[in-house]
């Protein structure tokens, strides 16, 4: 207020809005990665490529194998809520895609330089557009925004540079770029963990080696072993679970006739691994999330079983109908629930629980014999 009473209240400008939203959706270049991968994954792609200079905060280029995007597409591409994957709100329900609110691209738009070169296995040559807050734009030192015929091989990649060069508060709550860095690396190895058939790198620009670097048509414990090391891969156990599995027979209505419909895979270390931190890989549907109940339920049945103060490794990809899950909890998907929650956690931990232990008795058995 001013001595002479309230100010006025204005409208924010559209991109001023849009700026804000971006930025929570967008929180730093890891998430940015985060979403183009998962655009990449859902566009078919075998091969993903990663280039980054600067933490990812000068330049975050992701080049993939996928569908491409279709020439008449590109002039919305950008625009928010703009989507291939989603037409009526019932189709939330049946989501198999990672995207579905058309909001990762337009964000990118709003708080950094964004260049798509993109091509479909029918069109004759690629097309480069470059994009400024949710519309096409014309390139630095150019006047015409239209897209422009160029050389390029099936697939699409995009380029993001100066991320946040617009908005200098969420530039400033950035790390280093090597912790920077140090997040996408962590992003790439899951998903590539959790993608074993598709092949992943991740490199510094103008550095020849990658840092993540997987071939494609491999498994999941093989993708373990090649990104975690041998140390977890020697002493992992396997877990496949799933609504039908009947914990206990005496049990009396199965779950197959409640319509449960529900399955995970996990991939955890056995009581000889010790590490400082859990390590936690969740997927959900195929989506990067993160879930402190979960977390909670599996690092306690490692109690007992792991010293104090040691905590395993654990890879779980969980499925559930997608008309349980409600992923249209938050703009960033990281936050998602569903029904049963409990239950499902439960069966989950208990039958981790009796591979763990049934390990550690079969180990003293070798032991005696
Ligand atoms: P969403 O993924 O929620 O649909 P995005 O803003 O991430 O929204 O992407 C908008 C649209 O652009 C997608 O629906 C898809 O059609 C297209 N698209 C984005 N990235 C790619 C890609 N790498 N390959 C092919 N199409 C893509
Ligand atoms: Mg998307």
């Amino acid at each position: 207020p001013t001595p002479d009473g309230p100010l006025p209240i204005r409208r924010l400008q559209e991109s001023v809005i849009n700026r804000i939203a971006a930025g929570e959706i967008i929180q730093r270049p890891a998430s940015a990665l985060k979403e183009l991968i998962e655009n990449s994954l859902d566009a078919g792609s075998m091969s993903i490529k990663i280039t980054v200079k600067d933490g990812g905060m000068k330049l975050l280029q992701i080049q993939d194998s996928g569908c491409g995007i279709r020439k008449a597409d590109l002039p919305i591409l950008a625009e928010r809520f703009t989507t291939s994957k989603l037409s009526t709100f019932s189709d939330l329900a049946r989501l198999t895609t990672y995207g579905f609110r058309g909001e990762a691209l337009a964000s990118i738009s709003y708080v950094s330089h964004l260049t798509v070169i993109t091509k479909t296995k029918t069109d004759s040559c690629a097309w480069k557009a470059c994009y400024a807050d949710g519309a096409l734009a014309a390139p630095r030192g150019t006047t015409s925004s239209e897209p422009k015929a160029c050389a390029g091989n099936d697939g699409t990649t995009i380029t993001v540079e100066n991320l946040f060069y617009n908005t200098p508060t969420r530039l400033s709550a950035l790390r280093s770029s090597s912790e920077e860095y140090a997040r996408i690396l962590d992003v790439v190895t899951k998903y590539a963990i959790h993608n074993p058939h598709v092949s992943f790198t991740c490199k510094k620009a103008g550095s020849s080696a990658p840092d993540v670097s997987t071939p494609s048509a491999s498994t999941t414990a093989q993708a373990i072993r090649l990104l975690y090391g041998q140390t977890i891969a020697k002493d992992l156990l396997y877990a496949s679970i799933s609504a039908s599995d009947q914990i206990d027979a005496t049990s009396d209505a199965s779950s197959e006739d409640k319509g449960e419909t529900w399955s995970a895979e996990a991939h955890f270390t056995n009581a000889h691994y010790h590490a400082k931190k859990t390590v936690l890989l969740l997927f959900i549907n195929h989506r990067l999330v993160e879930s402190l109940r979960i977390k909670k339920a599996l690092e306690s049945i490692y109690n007992g079983i792991l010293p104090k103060g040691a905590s395993p490794f654990i890879y779980l990809s969980l499925q559930i109908d997608p008309q349980s899950v409600d992923v249209n909890v938050h703009p960033t998907k990281r936050e998602v629930h569903f029904l049963d929650e409990e239950t499902i956690i439960e069966r989950i931990a208990s039958s981790l629980q009796q591979k763990l232990i049934g390990q550690s008795q079969s180990r003293v058995f070798e032991y005696q014999t």
